[in-house]
């Protein structure tokens, strides 16, 4: 299995980078629409834009870039840290093709697969 190497971060860090920044566009434009919040910064998104109260606006499009917003912004702090490309779930290393289509993704295949069953479930009950 191929894994995420340390000299890929580069490439990854641009990809994660330009990828939050269409979640950030995507965010800007729903609360433009809504003419609610009052988000100036990028890091108010993540109290600003919790998928509950998105939800309730029925805005799924906008908890759906929010929820990846988060995602991606912790995959740059793993590169930043030295864990990315482990899940963080069993810590073993993601395969680098899951990698590469999904740089954001916390999880290896199996806990991404178990993730889903159980949020299945759970109705996504601990958003927060
Ligand atoms: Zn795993």
């Amino acid at each position: 299995m191929n894994k995420f190497h340390i000299a890929m971060a580069p490439q990854f860090q641009q990809r994660l980078a330009s990828r939050a920044t269409e979640l950030r566009e995507i965010l800007r434009g729903q609360f433009a629409q809504a003419g609610s919040a009052d988000v100036h910064e990028v890091s108010d998104f993540k109290d600003a834009a919790d998928q509950d109260s998105l939800a309730a606006m029925g805005d799924v499009q906008a908890a759906r870039a929010a929820t990846e917003l988060e995602q991606v912004r912790a995959a740059e702090q793993r590169i930043a840290s030295g864990s990315f490309g482990l899940c963080v779930d069993c810590d073993e290393p993601i395969d680098l093709r899951r990698l590469t289509a999904l740089p954001a993704t916390p999880y290896c295949t199996g806990c991404q697969a178990a993730h889903e069953h159980s949020s299945a479930h759970e109705s996504r009950a601990k958003a927060s």
